[in-house]
């Protein structure tokens, strides 16, 4: 069967949190029956900000878990580890590079976002994150990409390059699209921004976090700074209270509407509503967590290795129709 080709990665920075498996990897399940899907470890893209080696290690064989406890079904898909096709990647990359205008990156938000965040290390690699974005998707010809709002701006990016990359040399990448149905963008506990692996533990649930964690976390959530008193009324809108924000992703409605209703009229206060937001949040993670405990290291090593090969395959064919589209004789 002919089925259109999907990209979806993930950096091995630390560990999956609600906001990475609602982004990202709730939908694997019917995304691998609907596309020829790609999932795979964006280890490279972690050294921009995360290069601590004994880290990596660890932390590309925990994502991989976290992929498989998702349901990922690695004879459907083709699931890798990014480096495991270094040759391909980096080489594209190289070749996507010379299209895409310096500008541009450096006005990207994502990469003012990080480089504020590390001022000392605002290194080559941070700035040309979207370009090798691009190359992990056009490696396969990727023409969907499942995406949470923070990397649309990337994705945009990509659009861009082929275009440019297109005009120069033929009609050899699709356009890639994002995949929109599932573009949330989960608060972090703290409520600053959105919530991040690389943030501090206590700003996200991790999706290993068990039951006792997630009500530490969730009791210390930022919420509505107005509320002082339980007996003054709360604002339960999302820009109004940020544990009301969260609750709209992780309550049923009809327990969300009771919150929004006992809140406005002060009957329930925020430790209640808190603790309310914990065990919604436990009934996600605990079959997630409890999936995840069964799988061994060697069987995800074995995962791996086999995807590697796939990946090989479909990257050497398409980096071989770019040498010669480019002009590029390899002597
Ligand atoms: P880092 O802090 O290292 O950048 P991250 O938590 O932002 O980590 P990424 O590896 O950058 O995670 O992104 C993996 C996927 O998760 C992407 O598809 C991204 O859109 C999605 N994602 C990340 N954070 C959120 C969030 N808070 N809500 C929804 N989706 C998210
Ligand atoms: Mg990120």
């Amino acid at each position: 069967m002919n089925r259109e080709i999907l990209i979806s990665g993930i950096r091995p920075t630390g560990e999956l949190h609600l906001g990475n498996y609602y982004g990202a990897m709730k939908n694997i399940l019917e995304l691998q029956e609907k596309y020829n899907s790609y999932f795979f470890i964006s280890d490279i893209h972690s050294l921009t900000t995360h290069p601590k080696p004994d880290d990596l290690t660890r932390n590309v064989l925990e994502i991989a878990k976290d992929y498989l406890a998702a349901g990922l079904d690695p004879n459907k898909s083709t699931f890798y580890v990014q480096s495991s096709i270094a040759e391909e990647i980096c080489e594209l990359h190289t070749y996507l590079s010379m299209v895409m205008p310096l500008g541009d990156l450096l006005r990207c938000p994502t990469f003012k976002e990080k480089a504020k965040k590390q001022p000392d290390n605002v290194n080559y690699g941070l700035v040309g994150y979207p370009v090798l974005m691009a190359a992990d998707i056009l490696i396969h010809k990727g023409k969907f990409v499942p995406v949470g709002e923070d990397q649309l701006v990337h994705l945009e990016i990509a659009r861009t390059i082929v275009r440019r990359f297109n005009q120069l040399y033929g009609d050899i990448f699709p356009e890639p699209r994002p995949i929109m149905e599932n573009a949330v963008r989960i608060p972090s506990l703290s409520g600053k921004g959105k919530m991040s692996k690389s943030d501090n533990a206590d700003s996200y649930i991790s999706m290993k976090d068990d039951n006792e964690t997630i009500q530490r976390k969730v009791k210390k959530a930022y919420s509505d700074p107005t509320r002082i008193y339980k007996h003054q009324a709360g604002n339960p809108s999302k820009e109004g209270c940020n544990v009301y924000h969260l609750h709209t992703y992780f309550t049923e409605k009809e327990m969300l509407e009771k919150i929004q209703l006992q809140c406005s009229n002060a009957t329930i206060g925020c430790v209640q509503c808190k603790s309310i937001l914990s065990d919604s949040i436990n009934s996600i993670v605990e079959p997630f967590r409890e999936r995840r405990e069964k799988l061994s290291d060697s069987y995800v090593y074995d995962v791996l290795a086999h995807g590697r090969m796939k990946a090989k395959e479909s990257s050497q064919k398409v980096i071989s129709e770019v040498r010669k589209a480019i002009g590029l004789r390899m002597f």
